[in-house]
């Protein structure tokens, strides 16, 4: 299966990532990558932008340099009620949101509490996307939260860096991607990059796709057609009018 879509990707306004919007644009295209999601740290996080960028997104353009581009953010979870870094009034204006456990942001807790968090996360309407849910330092019940993510049609991500700088996921990626496909969730990919060149690589998702025998329909970013679909649903549930993001 061909992947076009790269939906978790950094850019210098991170703070701790090293490239800007228009060159990750250019290597998403080398990397034949059509549609790249603006994703970066949620305020919370030291070196993260100010809320404000994540206000003024709409200035840049829907593609750039022949790639699509969402504007979204990676949200910090905060605490296992729900609680995440920015309010409504940003994330009504994003196309794509996702949401993830860091340590510096949340401390571990228990597997009863990192489920209960995720599932929070995964009722909330202005959240699409759960993060990097493999971090086993944030071990979670993965049949409940696929569940979850079922019963609130949202997605799931496989991360391509899970296995670089969350040591130890590898079990747990595969065995979610299992579950998704037991229970017909979708799940995306996001190549986690820091740096342009990261753009679109997707060595890791790749194999676990395939070893987990994941149908091509449940991964959102085989095309652009099911990508758009999605970003109408996502309007359609925070009651925005398709094709008016603004
Ligand atoms: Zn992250
Ligand atoms: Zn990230």
């Amino acid at each position: 299966m061909r992947i076009v879509a790269d939906t978790h990707t950094h850019t210098i306004s991170s703070g701790h990532a090293y490239s800007t919007i228009q060159e990750n644009a250019k290597e998403a295209f080398a990397n034949g990558i059509q549609m790249i999601n603006m994703s970066d740290h949620g305020p919370a996080m030291s070196g993260a932008p100010f809320r404000y960028h994540f206000g003024n997104l709409e200035i840049i353009p829907d593609s750039l340099y022949g790639v699509r581009v969402l504007k979204g953010v990676e949200l910090n979870i905060m605490n296992y009620s729900g609680k995440v870094d920015l309010d409504g009034y940003y994330l009504e204006k994003l196309d794509l949101v996702l949401a993830s456990y860091h340590d510096i942001c949340i401390k571990p807790a228990a597997i009863e509490e990192h489920t209960a968090g995720a599932i929070h996360i995964i009722s909330d309407p202005y959240i699409d996307v759960f993060a990097h849910p493999g971090n086993p330092q944030f071990q979670i019940d993965i049949e409940k939260v696929v569940k979850a993510a079922r019963d609130y049609n949202k997605i799931i991500e496989i991360n391509n860096q899970s296995v670089v700088v969350r040591r130890g996921s590898e079990k747990n990626c595969l065995q979610i991607a299992r579950m998704c496909k037991k229970y017909g969730v979708r799940v995306t990919t996001g190549s986690d990059a820091h740096i342009s060149f990261g753009i679109g690589r997707f060595d890791f998702v790749a194999k676990l796709l395939e070893e987990a025998e994941m149908p091509e329909e449940l991964v959102i970013t085989t095309s652009l057609g099911k990508m758009e679909d999605y970003l109408i649903e996502r309007r359609k549930r925070i009651g925005k009018p398709a094709g008016r993001k603004y």
